[in-house]
């Protein structure tokens, strides 16, 4: 019997996992795979992350085994800036850096500081059930009660499937590449990231360590095609992007459907709390859906600081979390449709142009502000 168990250990549950640690609070993190091993790609850790990791001791490691951005930057297809957002400035605000980073890495900073021991892994969960406490059957045939469940499992989340009974996907109609090469990125670009939008199509690419750029590629599932040829899709962008994209190897190279999960009315429940994607996944457009994972496992922790009832904290969780994430979802999927227009392009451009670069930072400010 656990006193608190912890479904999925991906970036969110792997936060709370410290958090609660911090906490000395004993959990188990089940996590259907055999090993930590998450999709090969790079991931943006924005200031947000970096402040809370900060908190967890974590800060330095993270961008130490990563790469600080200090600039992003949405560009044409000829790398002609249409969007600048100068994080600078807000670096210093909030005393924390943008870091881009192999997931991997990231991933096993968060493992190996909560403690290996914490985590089983090759435990799925197949079903839960609640009682007097939480009924767990795994596919392996390992069975289990558990007082307090963490749902951190992910868009799919079978915990919010079998007690809530919600969680209807969107899918966006777009498919994305994701990519990790080695290559030597013009100087200029080694602390910035940029993302180049076309006509129904984006490439973004960042460097994440000395040598290792990782990129991401989006098209309308209209143009989509299987075996399509990336390069010739994005022939008409600057010949930089097609010297990454020869520059991949094919298994090196990743395709999803973007998606995101419709709001659902509740969070929590008895003695249950979903966090990170499983309550509440975005698109990737404003690579915010793993930092907010993050500051779901910080909120909570601020929470058990004064507040030792965790019914409560979970009511509180949600009215705090809320609004922020809930923007973020809605704001995400409206930028991924604008990125994506197939036609009035010049036009868009023009107008993003025109968005004063302290309105930006402003919006910008407000998503890398904890709330507590
Ligand atoms: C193309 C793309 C780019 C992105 N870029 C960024 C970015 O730059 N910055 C950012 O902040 N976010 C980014 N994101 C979003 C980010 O990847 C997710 O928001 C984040 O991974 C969510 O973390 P999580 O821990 O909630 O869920 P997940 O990462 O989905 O982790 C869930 C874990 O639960 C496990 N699991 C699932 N089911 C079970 C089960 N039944 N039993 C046991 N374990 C289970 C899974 O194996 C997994 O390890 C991006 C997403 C995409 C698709």
């Amino acid at each position: 019997m656990n006193q608190i168990s912890i479904i999925g250990a991906g970036i969110g549950g792997l936060t709370l996992g410290n958090v609660l640690k911090q906490h000395h609070l004993d959990f188990t993190i089940y996590e259907s795979a055999a090993k930590i091993k998450p999709v090969g790609a790079g991931i943006m850790m924005a200031v947000n992350a970096m402040q809370i990791f900060e908190t967890l001791g974590l800060k330095e490691k993270i961008e130490n085994r990563g790469n600080k951005i200090h600039g992003i930057f949405i560009t044409d297809e000829k790398l002609k800036t249409i969007s600048t957002t100068n994080i600078l400035a807000l670096e210093q605000k909030f005393n924390s850096c943008n870091v881009a980073i192999h997931r991997a890495e990231l991933q096993s900073i968060l493992a190996e500081n909560l403690g290996f021991e914490n985590i089983q892994l090759n435990h799925s969960l197949q079903q839960i059930q609640k009682e007097k406490n939480y009924l767990l059957e795994f596919e392996n045939g390992f069975k289990t009660e558990s007082e307090i469940i963490f749902g951190a499992d992910g868009i799919h989340s079978k915990v919010r499937n079998q007690i809530f009974g919600n969680g209807k996907i969107r899918n966006a109609g777009q498919k994305c590449w994701r990519g990790l090469t080695d290559f030597n990125l013009p100087e200029k670009y080694n602390h910035h990231a940029l993302e180049i939008w076309g006509k129904g199509k984006r490439f973004g690419f960042v460097k994440i360590s000395d040598k290792k750029v990782y990129w991401y590629a989006l098209i309308n599932e209209n143009k989509f095609k299987e075996n399509l040829n990336l390069i010739e899709t994005f022939g008409d962008f600057d010949s930089l992007v097609l010297e990454i994209l020869e520059a991949t190897k094919q298994e090196n190279i990743i395709l999803n459907d973007i998606i995101d999960l419709t709001p659902i009315p509740k969070w929590c429940t008895e003695n249950l709390c979903l966090i990170g994607d499983a309550a509440h996944a975005t698109t990737p457009n404003m690579g915010q859906g793993a930092c907010q994972s993050i500051e779901d496992a910080y909120v909570i922790g601020k929470l058990l600081e004064k507040n030792q009832d965790l019914n409560s904290v979970f009511e509180e969780f949600q009215n705090i979390r809320r609004k922020k994430v809930d923007t973020i979802v809605k704001n995400s999927w409206t930028i991924g449709t604008i990125s994506q227009w197939e036609k009035g392009n010049q036009l868009r451009n023009f107008l993003m142009r025109t968005i004063p670069e302290n309105l930006n930072q402003k919006m910008v400010e407000k998503i890398l502000k904890l709330e507590i």
